[in-house]
């Protein structure tokens, strides 16, 4: 969140303590989120308890400091004039270690005004040193925007904030590196237009202040490693003119932000992440569908779906007259929540509240928000469903009651979407309805996971040697490289793939570094992950929809691919594996489609190994060879095989890092599985832990892939494989093996917690699984996750210097969470 929230004034105890301001509740008759909530659940059925947890989220008072001496009077002024009257704590730790000198970031969660705490540095050196600039770099082009805003209403003219990016006229580029003293550009940008122009840019390179980095966290796997070697490349030409910027970065909530952003920049950064912003109370439910009679694959039982329980929750909370919104995962989905949602009402003859029920499925133009504000905050709507388009860059605070269908793959999107409700006078409800997922299953029933210290840590590898490579290139391209430069790109790796790179004649050796060897300049697509995307055209109007990664393609846009893009859903009529194109049409049927494929994994090298008695564990490289053979179309909601249909293409290899772990003859025999029930045993734990790995690192179980075998003929024992999907590796991997414990621990509570008998979507069963779940032993799982966890146990107590958790203290994002006893502890 770029706009400002800081303390307009200090709310006495008890009213609003919403910065925002939000404007007051037009409906005014909703009741708090407690009494919601029980409202609701007056209605569910007798015997049927959804409600796993509810945890109470206290008001909190906002913490403050006084303004640094330090702050432009000017910049103060303006800001008071904007009602801000003091600032808060995190604001000004943050901005203070800046103005000391030190790269800095706030971690801090959302509206906590993370904005005023680089404004104030960053806009008071401007102030005092008319040649200074900034560089601003934001993820997407809607913040870009929404922070030129911001900046224009708190800078002297002189600043003259401006946008270079892909949508700057070339026209007015010139007057941007002119003129412009807060330039709001993106890494894309830096990567392509400014660095490797970097002679054009001198004048402005060797005034830069400060570069702001905000957002950081979007910045992960295979994209965020790129981006660290973009912003490396950027402060050796800042160097190489005179400059030393100080970089502050903005982020979610994660676990040890401090040693995210150093692996970002490339150099020490502190964090801050006590916040001090004031917060509205809400009461915060934790749901999970009961299991059905319905049934899908191998017989396994279902659960409600979320989108069902959604919907009907929709309803019951408009009935009571609380405006809401429901996020869901697509567009589809949101118009048929909505569509559920009133037709409950007008069963119950509230065709009257039916009509003020929609579906946000408009584009992302601004006017279509604004009236989508201006019927929410007026009460002609009183429920939405929308996918994530209203997570960010829209003012709808104020709601009564949020309902999240899913989780939305991050905390920090939990976090922004479950902010939208929060408002005057009473607190709020927010309800996090489970879909039926292993990741899902576990938040339902682990609160601590959700509302305690973050787990999830924003991972990248810019030692990764596929973006080493071509980042060494762009470099040399840039500048010389120098071996003093390779400390920053990475130390002896990086010395290690210069080497490669003379060797394969990309880069020559000569006196005074190494020179880029090629013709014209490097091409590297910093969000393409080594094989070429795919692009996704329209067949009936020729329109270019976008591209999907090239590791994906074969899996997700096949010959006859159920595809969703953007919220819309497509069938593939053809893609072209020659031509990297795959040809659509809108079309949304009654099934989606599960790809089948073959996977062959040989351990190519073991970087590190941990003995933990009959286990061992081990991160290193590995070759995948993979082959999509066939796929199946599955009833939607049920999941039932319909078809099966075979597919004709090449087998792929992928070269990437994982993390395994063997079990030698004693472990097995401790777990108690027979040689019959080994397979399925190991396939059930490799499935639940691939479900789980998101928790603790920002990927999606579609980042990772995995394989199990009884005896791996290069272990030579009974072994499990998790594998990141990209070349390289995007880090994941070795985020699991550091924290492996953890990761099993959650796996294991994951498949033991679960109500079914023998395995179901919410436990061992994967969506993706390429053998078609079979053969999976959910039992059998937890005995050899229980052996594993075992021998961790007793490896680290004769450690006893474990735990990976940082310097800095946790976020107090929950207040107190009782009720979870038998929670793990982290
Ligand atoms: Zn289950
Ligand atoms: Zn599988």
């Amino acid at each position: 969140m770029t706009s400002l929230h800081a303390v307009r004034s200090a709310p006495p105890p008890g009213t609003d303590p919403l910065p925002q301001g939000g404007s007051p509740s037009p409906a005014g008759s909703a009741l708090p989120g407690a009494d919601l909530l029980a409202a609701v659940l007056a209605g569910t059925p007798e015997g049927e308890q959804p409600v796993t947890h509810v945890h109470r989220m206290p008001v909190r008072d906002s913490r403050t400091l006084p303004w640094p001496a330090w702050v432009s009077p000017e910049l103060r002024a303006r800001l008071e004039a904007q009602g801000v009257r003091v600032p808060w704590r995190h604001q000004v730790e943050a901005a203070q270690l800046a103005r000391d000198g030190a790269h800095v970031v706030v971690a801090t969660g959302t509206a906590s005004g993370k904005s005023l705490a680089y404004q104030l540095p960053a806009l008071t050196r401007l102030a005092e040193d008319p040649r200074a600039c900034v560089l601003y770099l934001a993820p997407t082009k809607a913040l870009a925007r929404d922070q030129l805003g911001s900046v224009a209403a708190l800078a002297d003219p002189s600043v003259r904030p401006a946008a270079y990016d892909g949508d700057t006229p070339v026209e007015e580029r010139e007057w941007v590196r002119r003129h412009s003293r807060w330039i709001v550009t993106n890494p894309d940008m830096l990567h392509r237009g400014v660095l490797p122009a970097h002679q054009r840019w001198s004048s402005t390179l060797r005034r830069v202040a400060y570069v702001v980095v905000d957002e950081c966290h979007a910045y992960r796997g295979v994209f965020g490693s790129h981006v660290g070697h973009v912003l490396r490349r950027l402060r050796r030409i800042c160097r190489r003119y005179g400059a030393e910027p100080v970089f502050l970065l903005a982020s979610a909530t994660v676990a040890e932000p401090a040693a995210a952003a150093t692996r970002l920049v490339g150099a020490p950064v502190v964090a801050v992440t006590e916040d001090g912003s004031p917060r509205p109370g809400a009461t915060f439910a934790l749901w999970e569908p009961p299991l059905t009679d319905r049934t899908g694959e191998h017989g396994a039982p279902l659960r409600r779906s979320a989108a069902a329980d959604a919907a009907t929750l929709l309803a019951d909370l408009v009935e009571r007259g609380a405006r809401t919104l429901a996020f869901v995962r697509s567009r589809r989905s949101a118009e048929s929540v909505a569509d559920q949602a009133r037709s409950v009402l007008r069963d119950r003859g509230r065709g009257d509240l039916a009509r003020r029920v929609d579906s946000y499925r408009g584009g992302y133009l601004p006017e279509e928000r604004r009236e989508l504000e201006r019927a929410l905050s007026a009460g002609d709507l009183l429920g939405v469903a929308t996918t994530n388009a209203l997570e960010l860059g829209i003012d709808i605070a104020g709601l009564d009651a949020v309902v999240l269908a899913g989780y939305p793959g991050t905390l920090a999107s939990l976090w922004q979407q479950a902010g939208r409700a929060g408002r005057a006078q009473r607190e709020s409800l927010v309800v996090f309805v489970a879909r039926d997922d292993p990741l899902d299953h576990y938040l339902a029933h682990h609160p601590r996971a959700v509302f305690g210290r973050p787990v999830e840590a924003t991972v990248t590898d810019p030692t990764n040697p596929y973006v080493l490579g071509p980042q060494l290139c762009c470099a040399a391209a840039e500048l010389p490289l120098v071996p003093e430069d390779l400390a920053d790109f990475g130390g002896p790796a990086a010395r290690a793939r210069v080497e490669e790179l003379v060797a394969e004649g990309a880069l020559r050796r000569r006196p005074s570094g190494w020179y880029w060897a090629g013709r014209g300049r490097p091409d590297v697509d910093i969000r393409g992950s080594g094989l070429a995307p795919v692009t996704i055209i329209e067949g009936d109007t020729g329109r270019l929809l976008g591209t999907v990664d090239g590791d994906a393609a074969h899996a997700t846009v096949h010959t006859g691919a159920v595809y969703v893009h953007r919220g819309e859903t497509y069938v593939v009529d053809e893609l072209c594996v020659d031509d990297a194109v795959a040809v659509v049409h809108a079309e949304s049927p009654e099934w989606t489609t599960v790809a089948r494929d073959v996977t062959d994994l040989a351990i190519a090298a073991t970087d590190r190994s941990r003995s933990l008695g009959t286990v061992t564990a081990h991160t290193g490289v590995v070759d995948v060879t993979n082959q999509v053979v066939a796929y199946q179309r599955r009833r939607l909601g049920t999941g039932e095989v319909l078809a099966e249909f075979p597919l004709d293409l090449p087998a792929r290899q992928l070269r990437t890092r994982a993390v395994w772990l063997t079990l030698d003859e004693r472990a097995v025999g401790r777990a108690e599985v027979g040689d019959a029930e080994l397979p399925g045993s190991l396939h059930a734990a490799e499935h639940a832990a691939i479900g789980l790995l998101p928790l603790l690192a920002t990927c999606d179980r579609w980042d990772l892939g995995g394989v199990s075998t009884g005896l791996h003929p290069d272990t030579g024992a009974a072994t499990i494989v998790v594998y990141d999907g990209h070349p390289g590796g995007a880090g994941f991997a070795e985020r699991g093996f550091a924290v492996l414990r953890r990761w099993l621990q959650a796996t294991r509570a994951t498949v033991a917690s679960c109500e079914c008998e023998s395995g179901c979507p919410s436990c061992v069963q994967s969506p993706k699984c390429g053998n078609g779940n079979e053969p999976l032993d959910k039992a059998g799982a937890v005995r050899v996750l229980d052996v594993v966890l075992d021998e961790l146990a007793a490896a680290e107590e004769a450690d006893a210097t474990e735990g990976d958790g940082g310097p800095a203290p946790a976020p107090d994002r929950a207040g107190s969470c009782g009720g979870d006893a038998d929670d793990l502890v982290f």
